[in-house]
């Protein structure tokens, strides 16, 4: 990958005045465009080496509303980021629930109304966390294995499934080897039975398909249709399952 020099800059600070209230990072790169990216809440925009602060600050102008509108949502997202502590709120089975810390020397967590209780002794949101992770591991070993396994099945392809992992990564929902392994990650058990329906079928069919081509896309819809709703729904809230 090629080096990119990294210059930040200050708007309002520079010898041109800018009315913008934001800081940010100028790349400069052998590129011929400008492009504006909000990477992890910040502004980045990426320019060619020789543009100037001033065709950068316009750049940055014109497109300020959207700017602001991303700046914004980002903001939002990491306000609804999960957070297992007393009192917060968790996004389960898309309906936003309370988490309640119980007392009590059995482990368990239970969903009753409106709250999520989160049962033990001496309970920490460190310790809480790992009880939940734990349900929900075992929530998806209830559900998911037997279900991919029998789509599989269904499928003809159970003989090249040779494993399932229940994993939490950083970023992906599933994920599937050309060996036969298919990985969930189990916090996806957060989300509507639909959702999770979905992911299953979207691994299973890569048994078949190992690619995300139309033959793939139709197989997928054939079993679940309506896929693409329920991918916009998994990218719209997702960001309220990672912990
Ligand atoms: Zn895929």
């Amino acid at each position: 990958m090629r080096q990119l020099k990294i210059a930040p800059l200050n708007f309002g600070l520079g010898r041109k005045r800018s009315s913008l209230p934001f800081g940010c990072e100028v790349q400069r790169s052998r590129r011929k465009t400008l492009a504006i990216y909000i990477i992890q809440g910040k502004v980045v925009v990426r320019c060619p080496m020789r543009a100037s602060s001033g065709q950068i600050t316009t750049f940055l102008n014109d497109n300020r509303e959207w700017i602001e509108e991303r700046l914004a949502e980002e903001s939002l997202k990491q306000k609804q980021q999960l957070r297992i502590e007393r009192g917060a709120k968790i996004f389960y089975r898309a309906r936003e629930l309370r988490i309640v810390f119980k007392e009590g020397r059995k482990e368990r967590v239970m969903v009753l109304g409106d709250k999520f209780i989160v049962q033990g002794h001496k309970l920490t949101p460190a310790k809480a966390r790992v009880q939940v992770e734990n349900f929900l591991i075992a929530k998806a070993q209830d559900y998911i294995i037997p279900r991919a396994r029998g789509l599989a099945r269904y499928l003809g392809v159970d003989h090249k499934l040779k494993e399932i992992k229940l994993r939490k990564t950083k970023s992906k929902w599933g994920h599937c080897t050309s060996t036969g392994i298919i990985q969930y990650n189990y916090l996806i058990m957060l989300a509507p039975y639909s959702i999770i329906d979905y992911m299953i079928t979207h691994e299973v069919c890569h048994m078949l398909h190992m690619d995300h081509s139309q033959r793939f896309w139709n197989l997928v819809d054939s079993l679940c249709p309506n896929s693409e709703h329920y991918m916009l729904w998994l990218k719209e809230h997702e960001h309220r399952f990672w912990i």
